[in-house]
């Protein structure tokens, strides 16, 4: 079996046929890890090992690796959130999504790097170092989730997980030639998820094709009751809405994000793109989103805020590393000046600033409620339209360091994505063309809870086109 280039789905049903044994699949991707990783430097650890824990014989994603954002919790590996605050820290529970994962029967096999704390888009801010763009050694797969996005599209595991506060799935998901999704807020549980924006945060599935991320997504969607920000709903089963008739389906179009900064080269591509839908009978409808040109600043605002909260739990006594002083408040300070990097810094002194008395009107108030314009943009668009077609980014990924003294213009990298997590709404990002060399990603916004929707129009696309099956010279 050519295990390179197999779907999820091929490779369950040969492991279930016994036409492969399972060891001889973990000892593929672990040798093609061993060659690769030490190059890209997707995964902070890892170990190619059955699980432990029995696993279900019949689950769907049976002796499936998988590779795990480092910012989720897990029992086999450490949980750093690529953060020197957190480099020894053990969780002592597993997440319910790595839960749901083995219990499905997959094998978590690596710790996949990241921005420190899911902070940034080019995972040039872990305390690991950062990882390269499998499709160009000099240029980032970006960030967030960069590990996992570089190790799918390196072929070093077929799914990895991933976490979106502002585009960290679709963002490197672009990057790197793969398929991401952002499932609606509350759609998949966020207990063992380190916090980063708790309003915003939402983990997801990465792999190759939408039936990959769809099968995946079967796996950890659903409610939870030890997450109180997770929703109740009736879930569907994503890989039987795959085989849908798009013909009729209305795509809406924002022309001023199409027309406002964005490589030609990526205008080019999601404009070909549109035609493929065109000719499956899907029919093109121009939308407006008014407010999306305040996204960015209403995210860099509200994200920031619920990231100087969240992290003001690291502070030298519990789970931490810490940096020793006789005196109590200094060794506050020393573990904080010492064990966060400058960009966790930059959003710490950014939060803490807006929320404080005299300048909380002024902008977490004011923050909010654009956040709410931003939101009822979609609720009127989605009343004339099904999905919303676009850029995930505006440019394909950019050389290593070329934003890195420049946090805004590393900002504007997420122009069109923080929109749907400010909205809480499913997003998926799919290969849609190259330029140079390098992927270029088309991202598919739907209203909350119609994931299948979403997968549904990705799958129809990948069946129309290859850009999905190409693989980078390695
Ligand atoms: N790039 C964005 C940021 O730096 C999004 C990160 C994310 O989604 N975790 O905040």
């Amino acid at each position: 079996m050519n295990l390179k280039d197999a779907s999820v789905s091929d490779i369950v049903s040969a492991l279930k046929d016994a036409k492969i044994q399972r060891r001889d699949c973990l000892c593929y991707f672990e040798e093609v890890t061993e060659r690769l990783n030490p190059q890209l430097n997707a995964f902070r650890e890892f170990a190619f090992a059955p699980n432990k824990e029995s696993t279900n014989c019949d689950g769907p994603l049976i002796g499936i690796p998988v590779a795990i954002k480092d910012g989720i919790c897990t029992r086999k590996f450490k949980t750093a959130a690529s953060s020197s605050m957190l480099a020894q820290y053990v969780a002592p529970y597993e997440a319910t999504v790595t839960k749901k994962l083995h219990a499905a029967g997959a094998i978590t096999v690596a710790k996949s790097n990241m921005d420190e704390f899911a902070m940034g888009s080019s995972t040039e801010n872990s305390f690991f170092g950062n990882t390269l763009n499998p499709w160009n050694l000099n240029c980032v797969p970006g960030g967030s989730s960069g590990g996992s996005a570089a190790a799918v599209a390196a072929g070093m595991v077929p799914l990895a997980l991933g976490s979106d506060t502002g585009g960290s799935i679709r963002q490197p998901s672009a990057f790197c030639g793969i398929t991401g999704m952002k499932p609606t807020y509350g759609l998949v549980s966020r207990l063992g998820l380190i916090a980063f924006a708790s309003s915003l945060d939402q983990v997801g599935p990465m792999g190759r094709s939408a039936q990959d991320v769809a099968i995946m997504l079967n796996a950890i969607a659903g409610h939870d009751p030890a997450d109180s920000t997770s929703a109740h709903f009736e879930k569907p089963d994503y890989t039987k809405s795959l085989d849908g008739d798009i013909s009729g389906l209305r795509i809406g179009i924002c022309k001023s994000e199409l027309d406002s900064h964005v490589d030609a080269a990526v205008r080019n591509a999601v404009a070909e793109s549109l035609e493929v839908f065109k000719d499956r009978g899907a029919e093109l409808v121009e939308i407006e989103l008014p407010h999306e040109k305040y996204a960015v600043a209403t995210y860099y605002i509200i994200a920031p805020c619920e990231a100087s909260s969240n992290l003001s739990r690291y502070d030298g006594v519990r789970y931490t590393s810490r940096s020793e002083s006789t005196e109590l408040s200094e060794m506050y300070t020393k573990t904080r000046s010492e064990h966060f990097g400058a960009e966790v810094k930059r959003r710490i002194l950014l939060g803490t600033y807006a929320l404080s008395s005299g300048y909380y009107d002024q902008y977490y108030l004011k923050g909010s409620k654009v956040r709410r314009l931003i939101k009822q943009d979609f609720e009127k668009a989605f009343e004339s339209v099904d999905l919303i077609a676009g850029p995930t980014t505006p440019t394909t990924a950019f050389p290593i360091g070329e934003k890195t003294s420049d946090p805004i213009q590393m900002y504007l990298a997420d122009v069109f994505t923080v929109s749907a997590n400010l909205a809480g709404i499913p997003a998926i990002s799919i290969p849609c063309g190259f330029d140079n060399g390098l992927p270029i990603g088309l991202q598919l916004q739907g209203p909350a809870f119609h994931e299948s929707t979403i997968l549904n129009a990705a799958h129809q696309f990948q069946m129309s086109t290859d850009w999905h099956l190409r693989r980078p010279q390695l």
